[in-house]
């Protein structure tokens, strides 16, 4: 597991297009400048790594664009100490910049290998989650309850109504939801019962899985 100035380069390049491509956010791209993304992939895709692509990791999914990343990180504004439910570990990529951002994250994944090899990998690079969840994002984590941000990294369905549920007044919820494509989608809770709901543009995601291994 080696990081090299070669690696730094190719990030300083990244941040570059995803400039280009409108985040703007300082945080945010110093967290893509910082997080050595080729070792969250498959070494035979290091040389891509810092391409703004996604590409497979196990169990038939994938490590999101870096370009969703960063803009689903931006949009969430996420502050120093917010609490945030993470649907969706994955590869832990998206994770690594939550915590850059000095998030307190709870991240939730419904498939055992990727679960149980992200949460070994992570805090071995020093990431280190409040949580790693195997469970189902459908549900959220009610024991948990409130956060300030929900981030689901799958695409949904429909919008599960127990993540509405489990923000915070003034919380938000960022979910791409559709089928083949997704509308990435915001949601800020306003009161107990109101919610404002942006269409933020489309987005491609592996599916939201509804049921466990
Ligand atoms: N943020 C991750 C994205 C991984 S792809 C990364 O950049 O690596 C989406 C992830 O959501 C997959 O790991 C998939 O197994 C997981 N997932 C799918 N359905 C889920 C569900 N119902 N609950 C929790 N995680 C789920």
């Amino acid at each position: 597991m080696k990081d090299t100035s070669k690696h730094q380069g190719l990030r300083n390049q990244l941040a570059t297009i995803l400039i280009a491509k409108g985040i703007v956010d300082a945080n945010v791209l110093n967290a893509i400048r910082k997080i050595p993304r080729h070792l969250f992939i498959d070494s035979s895709f290091e040389n891509h790594a810092y391409q703004d692509k996604a590409f497979p990791i196990a169990a038939e999914q994938t490590i999101s664009q870096p370009y969703t990343v960063a803009f689903q990180s931006q949009t969430l504004e996420i502050k120093s100490g917010d609490k945030v439910l993470e649907i969706g570990t994955g590869s832990g990529y998206q994770t690594a910049v939550l915590l850059e951002l000095k998030a307190e994250v709870y991240s939730i994944e419904r498939q055992q290998e990727l679960f149980k090899r992200t949460s070994l990998f992570l805090p071995k690079i020093g990431y280190k989650p409040k949580k790693f969840i195997f469970g189902d994002g459908y549900i959220g984590l009610k024991e948990q309850a409130p956060f300030d941000k929900i981030i689901v990294t799958a695409g949904a369905p429909f919008v599960p109504n127990p993540l509405l549920a489990q923000l915070k007044i003034g919380g938000k919820l960022l979910i791409p939801v559709g089928d083949k494509t997704q509308i990435m989608t915001l949601f800020i809770r306003k009161s107990a019962k109101e919610f404002e709901k942006h269409e933020l543009g489309d987005f491609a995601f592996v599916p939201m899985l509804e049921e466990k291994n």
